[in-house]
């Protein structure tokens, strides 16, 4: 714990990302999510760093047998599929609010550079060899899997049989750096977080232990070409992680800034990617490892896995056109301990938004601002207050929802003191306490919203601007109306 609040002192750059989605996927909620936690983050820092400072991304894998299929599905040219996917992807996330610092996508110019400049870097290196791959393999997944792996012959995860592949393939020697990652991961309690993610890798290097794994594809068309075989494109996955390094701007200037990574945001179930392939590829091509992988966790949608086949993926944008970006902040980091899994239901979404958005810190800003024109003429006294809750260490430790649950039980008890206050009663017998009172309250309000800005930053900004320098600006908007 010493350790990374001392990492964080000093910190002079952040750089965070989160997965790159496949592009033929269908944003939903859990893509919102990893993002979402990403801005909050990126937010937090530019205001502690400097804008400068602060570099955060992400984007579109496209470089897949998927896109190819679903590009034939949708009867387009793969090029035209994936430019059209790729937009529409960054739109939803320019809707969502994230600000992202770049969007990259895995068919950029300068991304497909950084992959051969590396692969070329690798194979000098002596960690690429020649092989015959055969077995199974799931597009699905983009992975191959064992026999072991299957559930009635089916991959678990996709419900189809995995494909029966046999080429030539290159291979990276993954197994030469089975000791090494296992000793890193020991002596970097914080490389790996939960906790729980960091025994279950260390778990499958002692109980499977590492495998030399296949880095290119014969058969495939659409993909970056080998720089010592155009014969084979690479596997998507050695491609996609690389995608870290190329944002950093690799073979610029720029990279020295943000390399290594600060923190890739990631999911549970690409853990092995960016756990024991990544480190060992980063290693073969020279460069540091990550500061540190996070894994959040999954969430279920009123119990049920989110799945095509339910129909039950919640599309992002349509709850927000409803209840606004802040709403969806707030559930996903306020109800979801990050790491673990959690549930998602519209009727607790709606539950949670009207309690603690519309009546808490909507309804504080209503009454207070409303008050204060009424007892003193719009205005307030500005005076320091002191924190009752600080919230570095937390979020700075990507406890979103300690941070959330503490600062809205500091909202709960303005609330209450308004209420033991009673300023409606107070003001008959005695104004200048009044104005005393609801003038600490609104400081203190205003203190939480500048806690709140990562997360809220819409509505902290609108706080912001009803109470601004000691005046109350007239503000007929409601903060968050409720629905039922
Ligand atoms: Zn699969």
């Amino acid at each position: 714990m010493k350790k990374t609040t001392q990492q964080n002192q000093t910190r002079s750059k952040f750089y965070v990302t989160t997965p790159i989605y496949y592009i033929n996927d269908v944003p939903h909620i859990g893509h919102a999510y990893s993002t979402i936690a990403a801005d909050t983050l990126a937010r937090f820092y530019r205001d502690k760093l400097g804008k400068d400072n602060v570099l955060f991304v992400t984007g579109t894998d496209e470089n897949s047998q998927k896109s190819v299929d679903a590009a034939k599905k949708a009867e387009k040219s793969i090029q035209t599929y994936t430019d059209e996917t790729a937009q529409k992807w960054q739109g939803i996330f320019d809707n969502l609010g994230i600000t992202y610092d770049r969007f990259i996508r895995t068919t950029d110019t300068d991304h497909i550079a950084t992959v051969q400049d590396i692969l070329q870097k690798v194979y000098d290196n002596g960690d690429i060899y020649k092989g015959v791959y055969e077995g199974l393999y799931c597009v699905g997944h983009e992975a191959f899997m064992k026999e072991d792996d299957l559930v009635d012959g089916l991959c678990p995860d996709h419900k189809k049989a995995p494909e029966h592949i046999k080429e030539e393939n290159w291979f990276f020697k993954l197994s030469k750096y089975q000791d090494r990652l296992k000793h890193y991961i020991l002596d970097n309690p914080d490389f790996i977080q939960p906790q729980s993610r960091r025994n279950e890798v260390l778990s499958f290097i002692e109980t499977k232990g590492l495998e030399d794994f296949s880095i290119s594809r014969e058969t495939q068309e659409w993909g970056i070409r080998l720089p010592f075989d155009d014969s084979q494109v690479a596997y998507v996955w050695f491609d996609a992680l690389l995608n870290y390094v190329t944002a950093a701007g690799y073979g610029t200037d720029n990279f020295d800034k943000w390399w290594p990574a600060d923190l890739h945001i990631v999911g549970k179930d690409i853990i092995k990617f960016h756990c024991i392939y990544w480190p060992a590829m980063l290693w073969s091509a020279g460069l540091d490892l990550p500061r540190q992988v996070f894994a959040h966790g999954f969430f279920t949608i009123n119990g049920e896995k989110i799945s095509k086949s339910l129909g039950n993926a919640i599309d992002p944008t349509e709850l927000v056109q409803k209840y606004g970006n802040d709403a969806l902040r707030y559930y996903l980091l306020r109800e979801i301990t990050f790491g673990s899994d959690g549930d998602f239901s519209l009727q607790r979404f709606n539950d949670v938004y009207n309690s603690d958005l519309a009546n808490n810190l909507g309804n504080l800003t209503s009454r207070l601002s409303t008050m204060l024109i009424k007892y003193n003429n719009a205005k307030y006294n500005e005076v320091k207050v002191k924190p009752r809750y600080e919230y570095e260490d937390d979020i700075t430790s990507l406890k979103f929802h300690t941070c959330l649950s503490e600062l809205f039980s500091w909202l709960d008890s303005l609330n209450g003191a308004i209420e033991e206050n009673k300023p409606w009663e107070l003001f008959k017998t005695d104004p200048e306490k009044t104005v005393t009172v609801l003038s600490a309250i609104a400081c203190e309000l205003l203190l939480i919203t500048k806690y709140l800005e990562p997360f809220l930053p819409e509505s902290s900004k609108k706080v912001q601007a009803i109470f601004h320098n000691g005046v109350i600006t007239q503000n007929s908007e409601v903060l968050f109306p409720k629905f039922d």
